[in-house]
């Protein structure tokens, strides 16, 4: 159909042939190219998609963006009707990774290219090609800035310390990397007695939070609190993202912590979100893992143009996201351990946050 299309332009265009395959360049940078993201509860995804439609319209494509609400049947029929609307190619961050199979069978027959963004999508091969940054690298910055606050690095003694371990939604691929990058770092410490998770959990099936919602982290906290820290405190806690931690926080201070007496716990967290920042200068969060959303938008948009004009796009890891039908290719932006000490070069002086947005 497609070809039959461009002959048609040709065609009615009457150019020569030269003119022609410009013309039929002009029109494939001029289709449409369908975003599906997961949520506007988190200020990343908000800034993913602006930035997407950005570089997009910079290439000469027209946008659709849509945002699924957490909702994975509503992500679902929102792709369907782009590939109804007739998108060249869709860019998506799933909400459940593992309910897009269908839909992208229906991509796939109408020749459209899918570039999964952030989130890996599982168990189905019509996945062209992943944008993402370095997940397992994200976790292991959580718990070494963490060890190394406590003061645990090189070898010390010292401890032990209580810990809590908190994951991502179980639903998303990345939480397994998040938490097993964080694990390889903390699971030593584990089992020489210098870190002790008080509650008992520690397997990811335990720890997981549907959706990465903070009321839910901040229930679950709230429970840890009463049952396991009667007499006790806790001194660190592993937080996936920075909504988890906020929420964590909260449980923290209706407990009493954050006084003289009953510091705060180390606490990490992702995203670089302003909340989260302004908690890491008021010395509440005590730091976060910075992904230049900006970088990954731009890697997506130019594999969807690198596809539409028959070009390979550049990827830099072939080898570690197998999505259970394929390994995906992949190109993989570096993240970035934030705190008090140096968020003001990273995030604000990158321009990534106003300065005044975290007055
Ligand atoms: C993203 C994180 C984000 C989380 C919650 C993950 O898939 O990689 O950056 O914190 O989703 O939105």
């Amino acid at each position: 159909a497609a070809a039959a299309a461009m002959a048609l332009t040709l065609t009615a265009c009457g150019q020569s042939s030269e003119g022609g395959s410009e013309e039929t360049k002009d029109s494939a940078k001029g289709g449409t190219i369908g975003i599906a993201m997961p949520t506007k509860s988190s200020e990343r995804w908000i800034a993913d998609g602006n930035n997407v439609v950005k570089d997009l319209e910079s290439k000469g494509y027209e946008t659709k963006l849509v945002y699924g609400e957490d909702d994975p049947d509503q992500q679902v029929s929102q792709i369907e009707n782009l590939i109804t609307q007739g998108v060249k190619a869709l860019i998506v961050a799933a909400i459940d990774n593992k309910s897009l199979n269908n839909v992208l069978q229906q991509a796939k027959d109408a020749d459209i290219p899918v570039i999964s963004y952030d989130r890996l999508i599982l168990g189905t091969e019509n996945v062209d090609y992943y944008a993402s940054f370095d997940n397992e690298k994200v976790g292991e910055l959580q718990a070494t800035y963490m060890v190394e606050k406590l003061g645990l690095k090189d070898g010390s003694e010292k401890g032990p310390f209580n810990i809590e371990l908190f994951a991502g939604s179980n639903d998303d691929n990345n939480t397994r990397y998040f938490f097993g990058g964080a694990m390889k770092v903390l699971q030593p410490y584990i089992d020489k007695k210098q870190l002790v998770v008080k509650s008992g959990q520690t397997k990811l099936t335990q720890v997981t939070t549907l959706r990465w919602d903070g009321a839910t982290a901040q229930r679950r906290m709230d429970d840890i609190l009463t049952k396991s820290y009667k007499t006790d405190e806790v001194d660190a806690v592993l937080s996936p993202y920075d909504g988890i931690s906020i929420g964590i926080l909260s449980a923290l201070k209706s407990d009493g912590y954050g006084s003289k007496d009953k510091p705060l716990p180390v606490i990490s967290g992702q995203d670089a979100e302003v909340a989260s920042v302004k908690s890491i200068i008021a010395g509440e969060q005590s730091m976060t893992v910075y992904k230049d959303t900006r970088e990954l938008a731009k890697v997506a948009s130019s594999m969807v143009d690198a596809v539409l004009n028959g070009k390979k796009p550049e990827v830099n890891d072939t080898e570690t996201y197998d999505n259970g039908s394929k390994v995906v290719p992949a190109y993989l932006l570096e993240p970035v351990a934030v705190d008090k000490a140096n968020y003001q070069k990273v995030v604000v002086d990158s321009g990534y946050i106003k300065a005044s947005d975290l007055k």
